[in-house]
């Protein structure tokens, strides 16, 4: 029996889901995934090689039909509500799914393309009665699920993780967070990303908590929950807590006071995704009260470091290796480096299985001796893990130096009139690669006066040589800074 069944066993009539106004309870849920299984059975024979995508909105119906294709034996693959077609047929085609589960609202704009494409597209239904249905003995090593990575460098992969893989992530996560059967999260995420679906259900209904689901994100909705006193649980991307802190400066003295209060009693508040600005983790802590929790993770290896439940959450840090999680910092080698920047590497279960369909990648992905390449560098100091960046967009390779886009950004941050910013590195004949950085201003203020301002922050080297000024960065659906798209302005 896997794991989810075992838990909506044991939490039967407790509340699991609150969507719209309706409350689902455990043994509700599991109900209506058996539902779903059935269906799934009576129409699809190889439901363990061939992937079942789903697209429908979040709450009962996202977590009744992602537990059905599980309990049919079937590797899920959760489509986005916002993707456009072409990346739903991307998708599909890189799947190769045969069976698309959708609500009723999408099949007007999926059906053509599924009869083409020969994919059998099931409408999602709340069938209140439970069909007898006889469920197959599912491995814990078979693949569960396909996501495709954010997508901020190149085209997202689709990356494979086992029934044992998502349980481990869990159970990390679980005990890190220190999650309880009283635990109420308020799901905003987008569901076909790890962050939302891990992180804030999985973990949750794992220990017999409540999700709350917004029909969409906005910040009046967010306070407004938070107002009701029920919620104690808030996880979020960088951009986020940005427009929610935007919001919560346009009110007045009095109404901020009642939320932070609120927002008081929370038990956790978590960030990651992305970096988190120190500007934003101080301004959240005044507003709220509440020191964020920074972590980093990564579709393909699940939640890696973390700073601590209990114990000293450290501005710019993502903290230490999460339980069962190995971590290690290497050079362009392989060796080992202790005292200086390395790529982060990662080994442990809950380190994902392969890329779908890319048996290259997949073994290019991982050293000889099974570490997984992130891609990402990172320094240790005193016990904590610091993210320089990603070592494609953020280390800047300019004059022999190796610089932190990352580590620019927060200085510059720090000017009034700049809003936001990105830096890039733009190649170079003579350095390499020069540092340039794009900035979204508060008030008005010239590149000459920045750049004056920087070199009074730091050395010459790492001051950006060129600025280009936007009303506002590119960013995907997880509000992550799509910097190749920044690079060709420069151009
Ligand atoms: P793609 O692989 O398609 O380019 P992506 O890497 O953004 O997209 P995800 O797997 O969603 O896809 O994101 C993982 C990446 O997010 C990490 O490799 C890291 O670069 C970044 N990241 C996650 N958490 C943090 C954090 N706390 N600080 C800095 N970066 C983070
Ligand atoms: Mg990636």
């Amino acid at each position: 029996m896997l794991y989810f069944q075992q838990n909506a066993r044991t939490y039967g009539e407790a509340i699991a889901l609150l969507s719209g106004s309706k409350a689902y309870s455990y043994s509700t849920l599991i109900g209506q995934a058996e539902n779903i299984a059935g269906i799934l059975l009576e129409n699809q024979a190889d439901l363990h090689q061939s992937p079942v995508a789903y697209m429908v909105e979040p709450g009962f119906a996202y977590v009744s039909a992602q537990w059905g294709i599980w309990l049919a034996g079937g590797i899920a693959v959760p489509v986005a509500l916002a993707h456009p077609l072409d990346s739903i047929k991307y998708i599909l085609q890189d799947t190769g799914a045969k069976t698309f589960i959708c609500s009723a609202s999408f099949t007007s704009l999926l059906s053509d393309f599924c009869r083409e494409a020969g994919v059998r597209l099931i409408v999602w239904e709340d069938k209140p009665e439970s069909r007898q249905v006889s469920l197959p003995e599912v491995p814990i090593d078979r693949g569960a699920m396909i996501l495709y990575t954010s997508g901020t460098t190149s085209l997202p992969k689709g990356v494979l993780s086992t029934h044992h893989g998502i349980e481990s992530q869990i159970k990390s996560l679980v005990e890190a967070w220190k999650y309880t059967t009283n635990d109420h999260t308020l799901c905003v995420l987008p569901l076909h990303h790890i962050h939302g679906i891990i992180n804030v259900i999985s973990a949750t209904l794992y220990v017999g908590g409540k999700v709350e689901f917004l029909p969409q994100f906005s910040p009046e909705e967010i306070f407004t929950r938070f107002k009701q006193g029920a919620l104690n649980v808030f996880m979020a991307v960088p951009t986020i807590y940005f427009k929610l802190i935007a919001y919560l400066e346009s009110l007045t003295e009095s109404e901020r006071k009642e939320l932070k209060t609120c927002m008081q009693a929370f038990r956790l508040m978590i960030s990651g995704s992305a970096a988190l600005p120190v500007s934003v983790m101080e301004k959240w802590e005044i507003l709220s009260g509440q020191r964020l929790l920074e972590r980093y993770g990564m579709t393909e290896i699940g939640m890696a470091i973390s700073n601590p439940y209990e114990g000293e959450r450290r501005a710019g840090h993502v903290g230490m290796p999460l339980p069962n999680v190995q971590v290690r910092l290497v050079d362009e080698e392989n060796g080992v480096v202790e005292g200086q920047p390395g790529e982060i590497q990662i080994k442990g279960p809950t380190v994902f299985k392969e890329y779908w369909g890319k048996e290259k990648a997949t073994q290019e992905a991982f050293t000889e001796d099974g570490w997984f390449k992130t891609g990402d560098v990172a320094e240790l100091a005193d016990g904590y893990y610091r993210i320089l960046g990603r070592n494609s967009t953020d280390i800047i390779k300019s004059g022999g130096y190796k610089l932190s886009a990352l580590e620019i950004e927060e200085v510059l941050r720090t000017h009034p009139s700049v809003e936001d910013c990105s830096v890039v590195g733009l190649p170079d004949e003579e350095w390499g690669e020069i540092v340039a950085a794009v900035v979204v201003l508060k008030s008005d203020i010239s590149s000459d006066a920045l750049n004056t301002f920087m070199r009074s922050k730091m050395p010459a080297y790492r001051v950006p040589r060129k600025y280009l000024f936007l009303t506002e960065l590119p960013r995907n659906a997880m509000g992550k800074v799509t910097k190749n798209d920044l690079k060709v302005l420069f151009t």
